[in-house]
C-alpha cells in the first residue's frame, strides 16, 4: 500500500510553518482550511478508497466508483473508433472476435458491455477500457501468430481492467496533485469534464494519437501477466502461449532496438524478469487449462 502522508506535507505545506501575527492569522486560517481538506482526502483515501483486487487480494487505491470508470471507457470508446481506421481484414477480424469473447466469458466485470475492435494501425498494441471495450491493433497479429498468442495479450489487457489498474494510476495522480484536482476531476451529471477525458484516456489507451501515457507499475504489470494466464486457461487456450508469445516479443522488441518509440513496448517491459515470472505461475494455471 502506498504512504500518502509525505504527500499530504507536500500537497499542503500550510500544514507547518510560523510567523509574525498577521501571517499566523492567516496561517491559522489556512491550516483550518489545509486541515480540512486533508480530512476530506484522509477519508476518501481511507473510507472509499482501499480497494482489494479480486483475482490476488492485494489492495490498491480507487478513489473512481466503478460506475464512472465504465462510463468514461464507453465514451473514451467512442472518441477512439472516430479516429482510428478500423481493420476490413475478414479472418483477422474473426479471430479477435472469436478469441475476445471466449476471454470475455471467464472475467469477471460487472456492467461490462463487450466489444472487440481490430484497428488498423502499425503499433504492436492492444488495450481493453472500463465497460470491457478492447481494441486490438493489426501490428500485433504477427507477433500474436495464433488464437493462443492473442488469447495471451487479450487475458493479459482485460486483466488491467478487471483489476482496474487505470482507476488505480488515476486515483494515484488525483491524490498526487491534491483535493483541487479531486474536486476538479469529479463527474458532472452531463457526463466527465473534457480535463477529466484527458486524463482517463492518457492513463487507459495508448498514446498513439492522444500523448504521452504514464507506464503500468511492475506491480500491476504482475498481476495482470498472473490474471491474464488463469483467464487464457479458463478459456481454454493452453497458459503455455503465454511463454511463447512474450518470448517472441522479446525477439520483436531487441529487433526494434529496444523499441524507443513504442508505446506498447515501453509500457510492457520485456525481460528476463517476466518470463521468469510467467514460468513460476504456469503449474497454477494450467491447474485450471481445460482444453476445448
Ligand atoms: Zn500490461
Amino acid at each position: 500500500m502506498y504512504s500518502f502522508a509525505p504527500r499530504v506535507k507536500a500537497i499542503f505545506p500550510g500544514l507547518i510553518g510560523s510567523g509574525d501575527y498577521a501571517s499566523m492569522r492567516r496561517m491559522r486560517i489556512e491550516r483550518c482550511d489545509s486541515l480540512s481538506k486533508a480530512l476530506v482526502l484522509a477519508a476518501a483515501l481511507t473510507l472509499s478508497g482501499c480497494v482489494t483486487s479480486s483475482e490476488t487480494g492485494r489492495s490498491h487505491l480507487e478513489l473512481m466508483s466503478h460506475g464512472e470508470e465504465t462510463s468514461l471507457g464507453l465514451q473514451s470508446f467512442q472518441d477512439i473508433k472516430k479516429q482510428t481506421p478500423i481493420s476490413k481484414d475478414a479472418a483477422a477480424n474473426a479471430m479477435v472476435q472469436r478469441v475476445g469473447q471466449r476471454i470475455a466469458a471467464v472475467a469477471q466485470m460487472d456492467g461490462a458491455q463487450w466489444e472487440f475492435v481490430l484497428f488498423e494501425s502499425k503499433e504492436p498494441n492492444a488495450f481493453c477500457l472500463p465497460g470491457g471495450k478492447v481494441g486490438v491493433y493489426s501490428g500485433i497479429l504477427p507477433i500474436t501468430k495464433d488464437d493462443a498468442g492473442l488469447a495471451a495479450v487479450l487475458g493479459h489487457e482485460i486483466a488491467h481492467a478487471t483489476q482496474h489498474h487505470g482507476n488505480e494510476r488515476m486515483s494515484r495522480s488525483m491524490a498526487l496533485n491534491g483535493l483541487g484536482s479531486l474536486v476538479g476531476l469529479s463527474m458532472s451529471a452531463s457526463g466527465a469534464s473534457p480535463r477529466t477525458m484527458a486524463l482517463f484516456q492518457n492513463l487507459y489507451t495508448p498514446g498513439v494519437q492522444i500523448g504521452t501515457e504514464l507506464p503500468h507499475s511492475r506491480t500491476q504489470e504482475s498481476e495482470a501477466d498472473l490474471v491474464g494466464l488463469r483467464y487464457m486457461a479458463r478459456a481454454g487456450y493452453n497458459p503455455e502461449a503465454s511463454l511463447a508469445f512474450w518470448q517472441r516479443f522479446a525477439e520483436f522488441n531487441s529487433k526494434s532496438g529496444g523499441g524507443g518509440t513504442l508505446f506498447f513496448l515501453r509500457t510492457h517491459p520485456t525481460d528476463a524478469q517476466r518470463i521468469a515470472q510467467i514460468q513460476a505461475a504456469l503449474p497454477a494455471a494450467k491447474a485450471e487449462y481445460r482444453p476445448r
